[in-house]
């Protein structure tokens, strides 16, 4: 039987029941390659169309080599006509900069999209699969924070559907299924804590990016990781779930759990808690997303339950961790201030991973930015990028005056 897919595009039932077909934006990222390892396991499930890079060549030459992607887009021009020489690409066409990415989210032949670009890069594509109402398992967090009622609303104007990879999101969409607004309490987003959980403040003021980009439960990328240790990914993730899920910031906790098995978890009015525990692996929330909605068997090594207690929760220390009372006021303050905490963010981290300021410095900086800009409320899209545009030159000119 045939089914119609877009305008042009037929295919059989069973080959759409057997094969989705998706791109990965950011394939040679920790998410891009969790989900590439998870889907060499479940070859009969997924085609890779689309991958796409930054800079690193290397890696995505190999990616290209073992999947036969359709397409592919580099950021980089200088890489782009690297890779364009360097390897036989008889199958695969090769696109770049932001507008090839973007070409690789939109494509007709892609039915679903894995948005894994770190940082604010990842909006631009992240809006045009939105826009070609795909269907986006959601790893990267910044876009949602910068321009979050944008995404939404267009997300419903397109019919588009978002699903979080991030397993904190995700844990929380999981728990949401079948709910009514209404019947929520709270959102609970559980936070590890991360590597200096236990340290002062003043141990804090000494510690290295090496330390910092040494996660004690997860192995990320290089932002997310220092974002982890400094909780400002968990005030990110605050202000994501706020947009996401539609929910009031003063319904939004943060529980501090170290062990890292319960993912999130929904308070409803009843009283009743319900939770996502599982195994500490990335694999586990792309595999949701990427499958979703149906549930299928997992590669992945269950979790045994008497080999995990005990678990415990602690209520997160925000005066030593600042970064995360940053999220909250920007979630509040709303319009461009989230725009204004992430782009504050992006630069401060990257000054950080130079050595060119410490480690309190980030959340400093992020404090000192967001305290000099009014937040323009109801933002369109030139708005945010503006805003993003005036936090990366503050926050610079900042770093630059502290010599
Ligand atoms: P990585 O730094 O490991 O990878 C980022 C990916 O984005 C790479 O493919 C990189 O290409 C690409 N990229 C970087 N800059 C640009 C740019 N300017 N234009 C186009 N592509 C770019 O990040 P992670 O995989 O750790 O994180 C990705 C996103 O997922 C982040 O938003 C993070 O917050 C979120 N996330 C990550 C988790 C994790 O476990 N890692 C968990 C939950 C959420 P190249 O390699 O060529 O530089």
């Amino acid at each position: 039987m045939i089914i119609r897919r877009g305008k042009e595009d037929l295919v059989t039932t069973s080959e759409a029941h057997l094969k989705k077909r998706i791109a990965i934006l950011g394939s040679t990222g920790s998410i891009g390659c969790s989900a590439l390892d998870l889907l060499r396991q479940i070859p009969e499930r997924f085609e890779i169309v689309g991958l796409t890079a930054n800079e690193n060549i290397s890696l995505l030459r190999k990616q290209v080599e073992e999947w036969q992607p359709r397409v592919i887009a580099v950021m980089d021009e200088e890489k782009c006509k690297e890779i364009r020489t360097s390897i036989n690409l008889r199958k695969t066409d090769v696109l770049s900069g932001i507008e090839g990415i973007s070409e690789v989210a939109v494509r007709k032949d892609v039915d679903l999209v894995l948005s894994a670009i770190v940082g604010s890069a990842g909006l631009t594509p992240t809006m045009a699969a939105i826009e070609a109402g795909k269907q986006i398992a959601l790893a990267s967090k910044e876009p949602v924070v910068m321009a979050g009622e944008l995404l939404m609303a267009e997300v419903t104007r397109r019919g588009a559907t978002l699903i979080p990879v991030d397993s904190e999101p995700n844990a929380i969409f999981q728990c949401l299924q079948g709910r009514k607004k209404e019947s929520i309490r709270r959102l609970i987003v559980t936070a590890s804590g991360g590597p200096f959980r236990n340290l002062s403040r003043e141990e804090m003021s000494r510690v290295t990016p090496e330390e910092a980009l040494s996660h004690p439960a997860w192995k990320m990328g290089k932002k997310i990781s220092v974002d982890s240790a400094t909780m400002v990914n968990k005030g990110l993730e605050v202000i994501e779930a706020h947009y996401m899920f539609g929910i009031p910031v003063s319904k939004i906790g943060v529980v501090v759990h170290p062990e890292a098995k319960i993912h999130g978890m929904v308070e409803f009015i009843d009283g009743n808690i319900l939770a996502v525990i599982g195994v500490t692996d990335m694999r586990a929330p792309i595999q949701y997303a990427l499958t979703y909605p149906e549930k299928i068997p997992t590669p992945i090594k269950p979790l045994d339950l008497s080999q995990i207690s005990p678990l415990t929760f602690q209520a997160p220390d925000t005066a030593k961790f600042p970064g995360l009372q940053c999220g909250y006021e920007a979630a509040e303050a709303g319009g461009t201030m989230p725009a204004v905490l992430n782009a504050a963010n992006e630069i401060a981290v990257a000054a950080f991973i130079e050595r060119k300021i410490g480690f309190l410095d980030i959340t400093d900086l992020c404090r000192k930015v967001m305290s000099k800009h009014k937040a323009g409320q109801k933002p369109g899209m030139e708005e945010i990028l503006e805003a993003d545009r005036w936090a990366r030159e503050e926050t610079n000119c900042l770093i630059k005056s502290k010599g």
